[in-house]
């Protein structure tokens, strides 16, 4: 991600004390935009907080434009524009 806007659509949730899901590498559910997307890869869409979206169990690709890029439901809760947590699943689904 390098684009002037994807950057700011990152870095303004940390304020509110948000922190970067991009720590750890592809780790399932935290880096995935739509953890309950099947089949899991190709994703649609980024993680704004997460930066680049997983592409594979090993690999990330950049959003190509702020399009790409989505607020996820964990994050959109820590952020108080939701009013509960959601519940996702936390192992590896089958891809
Ligand atoms: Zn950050």
């Amino acid at each position: 991600m390098g684009n002037t806007t994807e950057v700011i659509a990152h870095e303004r949730p940390h304020p509110l004390g948000i922190r970067d899901k991009y720590d750890g590498g592809t780790v399932f559910p935290k880096r995935y935009a739509a953890p309950s997307q099947r089949p899991l890869f190709p994703p649609e869409k980024a993680e704004s907080i997460a930066l680049d979206r997983p592409v594979a169990t090993t690999k990330d690709a950049p959003a190509m434009n702020l399009s790409e890029c989505v607020v996820d439901k964990i994050t959109a809760a820590q952020m108080n524009w939701v009013r509960t947590t959601p519940q996702i699943a936390t192992s590896d689904p089958d891809v």
